[in-house]
């Protein structure tokens, strides 16, 4: 179900561009233009996910719908056309996600970020620790507004608790002064396990001297906030280290994938295809690598064109992902394909790169307005405790032998097919 917008505006141009905004982020906007209607709305239905609220209204001139909307515990964006001081700390001395005043275009731009921060922000987990309950309190709920995931802790052994049992926390921030374990020990402590691409840190501290941010910026941390800090800039130091990890993350997640499938691309196997490799070895599990390729794959084009081709590589990756849940897919290139699977024992991963071939030699793909029919053949080397290059070429020899055989088959590297 759409996410309900509640816009407070009396100006019909403004109300436009807001409602367009809104809609381009799937809200579905509800519109009011005086206090009076607000009250009339909410009075009935308070069912709202956020609500912008222009500052001035014919009914409402200092801000009184500001205070009638947050009754209703609806999180809201302030818009303004007054710049002056004293309406700016009359906004902020309430709990409002934020005020936005509508000085330009850039005004509805960041608008526009603000409330798709609100609809994402629930994925971004973030460890708040502090020693002093006020403190920690007062951030977690800057954070709750901007609908943020929170955890919290008491200390810094207590926050590596934390970050050992919630993987997914993105942030810490954390306070200088603790007891058991302060917060530049918990940055250094953090920055032995924890990357700076996956994990951001934000010191905080009460200490009017510049030293305790060098200190902590030196151990690790991302950013520092001194106390007394005003909303804005805590939550501008926020966004900007979450937007920051979130585009390494989205970067790192487009160097790895092949566009077309969306498996991992041939680095990214290799990668991690490796670090597997040396698990499965140690702990003594049985694994295969396989190396797929697809038959006469040239003919599909030839007959069909190269969407209809793609297609059928996208098909081909999905019967992949559903065949080889728990290995190690990617797509080396062209109509070369690749499995790292790892199992009870080698009869048995035998048998599921048998099936996948079995399954795709039987199957009919539905691409664009043609059925088409492919087959594979498969090389595979079991156990192997040769480098992962070497293993590589095993396969693709055993590939070759697939395809000089007739094709449509798995050949086992070194066995008597061979
Ligand atoms: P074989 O059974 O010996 O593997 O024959 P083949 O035709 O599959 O092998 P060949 O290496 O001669 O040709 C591979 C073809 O795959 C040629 C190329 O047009 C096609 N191909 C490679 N990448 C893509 C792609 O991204 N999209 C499409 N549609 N075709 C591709
Ligand atoms: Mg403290
Ligand atoms: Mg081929
Ligand atoms: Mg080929």
């Amino acid at each position: 179900m759409a996410q309900r917008l509640l816009v407070v505006e009396d100006s019909k141009p403004i109300a436009t561009v807001i409602k367009q905004i809104a809609q381009s982020l799937n809200y579905e906007v509800v519109l009011a233009t005086t206090l009076a209607q607000v009250e009339e709305i909410l009075s009935v239905d308070t069912d709202f996910f956020a609500a912008t609220i222009d500052y001035a209204l014919p009914d409402a001139l200092d801000g009184e719908a500001i205070a009638c909307v947050l009754s209703y515990h609806i999180p809201s964006v302030v818009m303004t056309g007054k710049m002056d001081d004293l309406t700016r700390q009359k906004i902020l001395a309430q709990p409002v996600i934020d005020y936005i005043p509508k000085e330009n275009s850039q005004a509805f731009l960041y608008l526009k970020r603000v409330l798709h921060w609100q609809q994402t922000n629930s994925q971004n987990v973030i460890l708040v620790v502090d020693d002093s309950f006020s403190a920690r309190n007062h951030i977690v709920e800057l954070l709750k507004r901007r609908n943020f995931t929170v955890y919290t802790a008491n200390n810094g052994v207590q926050a590596l608790e934390k970050l050992k049992q919630y993987k997914d926390i993105k942030m810490v921030i954390t306070d200088l002064e603790m007891p058991e374990m302060d917060g530049i020990e918990l940055t250094n402590e953090i920055r032995k396990k924890y990357s700076r691409e996956l994990l951001a840190v934000i010191g905080i501290s009460g200490a009017s001297n510049g030293i305790h941010s060098a200190r902590f910026i030196k151990n690790g941390a991302d950013d520092f906030l001194r106390k007394p800090f005003c909303p804005e800039e805590f939550y501008c130091r926020i966004t900007q280290n979450i937007e920051s990890l979130n585009n390494i993350a989205q970067i790192q997640h487009a160097a790895n994938t092949d566009y077309l499938t969306e498996l991992f691309n041939r680095r990214a196997f290799f990668s991690n295809a490796e670090q597997r490799i040396v698990e499965y070895t140690k702990r003594n599990i049985h694994y295969c690598l396989a190396v797929i390729d697809i038959d006469y794959f040239k003919k599909v084009n030839d007959n069909y064109g190269h969407d209809a081709g793609d297609q059928a590589l996208k098909i081909l990756a999905l019967y992949m992902r559903k065949h080889f849940g728990a290995g190690l897919t990617a797509r080396l290139g062209g109509e070369e394909f690749s499995v790292l699977l790892h199992g009870l024992d080698t009869d048995q991963l035998y048998n599921k790169l048998d099936d996948f071939r079995r399954d795709i030699s039987v199957s009919t793909l539905s691409c664009g307005d043609n059925q088409i029919t492919i087959t594979i053949s498969i090389g595979v080397v079991f156990d192997s405790r040769e480098a992962l290059a070497k293993q590589m070429n095993d396969a693709d020899n055993a590939l070759y032998v697939a395809k000089d055989n007739g094709r449509n088959q798995v050949v086992i590297f070194g066995s008597d097919d061979q």
